[in-house]
């Protein structure tokens, strides 16, 4: 079988039922995914285990399926991925590209500036590595190259990883491969030739960008879709349990995600889920998503 042109992915965190602003990012990718007659992958993103809250996987499968989204291929289970995790940190540990770190959060917060994404470590442990080789976390050593990349919604961006995010950590002090690298692996291994997310991510992928290279991978494309917001300015978030989505009706919030994507308004009549895709599915325009300014500007 020859590899599709097109293959998405959804990648939820299985930290609570699904929510509005997470159907909105499902409802991106299965549209852009459907509408270009890709491939849909589904991968549960339970890297950290920490985060995982039991049934909360079941409760968005079956989310998934009421809301008529389709799932091909197997679905995957980050947290049954850890050779492939094991694997990619060797090699980038081979080619000198990590190396161990047992700083605190305390100390980094005492020597680090606050960046966008949080403090950008000052490279300690890259100077002077630690004496105990167990308990550490592993970071990558940047170089100084400037990231740059075209968002197929949001354009032109570009980050200079080194000044602007520092040595990022790849496996963390608890042993659970960090969500950079685990995504990185994950969308290599599944042939994943476009990520359609939420903007929150947005900065997230030239660290994603410089792994891939790193690691020989292509980069897939990349389009970050508007978040959705509480009325506190806040983004929802599955953990905290904010706006469940009422799946015994799911026409409403199907029409309300698809209005929040600046999609236009189906002249046709919907009776149901069913007839919302194979409206929506034809009438996709990635163009008219809107921006994320929230997440672009400083
Ligand atoms: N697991 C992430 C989340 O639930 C999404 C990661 C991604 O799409 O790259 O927010």
């Amino acid at each position: 079988m020859s590899k599709p042109s097109y293959r998405g992915r959804f990648a939820p965190s299985p930290t609570g039922p699904l929510h509005f602003g997470s159907l909105v990012a499902a409802v991106a990718s299965y549209a852009d995914a459907r509408h270009q007659h890709g491939e849909w992958l589904v991968r549960i993103e339970d890297v950290d285990q920490t985060r995982t809250r039991s049934g909360a996987e079941d409760r968005i499968l079956q989310a998934i399926e009421a809301f008529g989204m389709s799932i091909d291929g197997t679905l995957v289970r980050q947290s049954e991925r850890t050779a492939l995790y094991d694997q990619a940190l060797d090699t980038l540990r081979s080619n000198s590209l990590a190396y161990p770190c047992d700083c605190s959060r305390k100390t980094i917060a005492a020597i680090a500036h606050v960046g966008r994404e949080g403090p950008i470590y000052p490279g300690t442990c890259r100077l002077r590595p630690p004496t105990n080789a167990i308990d550490v976390a592993w970071r990558v050593a940047l170089d100084e190259s400037t990231v740059q990349f075209t968002d197929r919604i949001i354009g032109d961006l570009q980050q200079h990883l080194a000044s602007d995010v520092g040595d990022f950590v790849v496996r963390r002090i608890d042993r659970f491969t960090a969500y950079q690298l685990a995504v990185v692996v994950d969308d290599f291994e599944q042939g994943i030739t476009d990520v359609v997310r939420g903007a929150d991510l947005l900065w997230s992928t030239p660290r994603q960008i410089w792994l891939q290279r790193q690691l020989g991978y292509p980069t897939p494309n990349y389009a970050h879709v508007p978040l959705v917001y509480a009325a506190n300015g806040q983004k929802l978030s599955k953990s905290d349990a904010a706006h469940p989505v009422d799946e015994d009706n799911p026409l409403p919030t199907l029409l309300a995600a698809w209005q929040h994507l600046g999609q236009t308004r189906p002249t046709a009549r919907l009776r149901n889920g069913n007839d919302f895709w194979t409206w929506a599915i034809e009438n996709w325009r990635l163009t008219s998503v809107p921006v994320d300014r929230k997440h672009i500007d400083d």
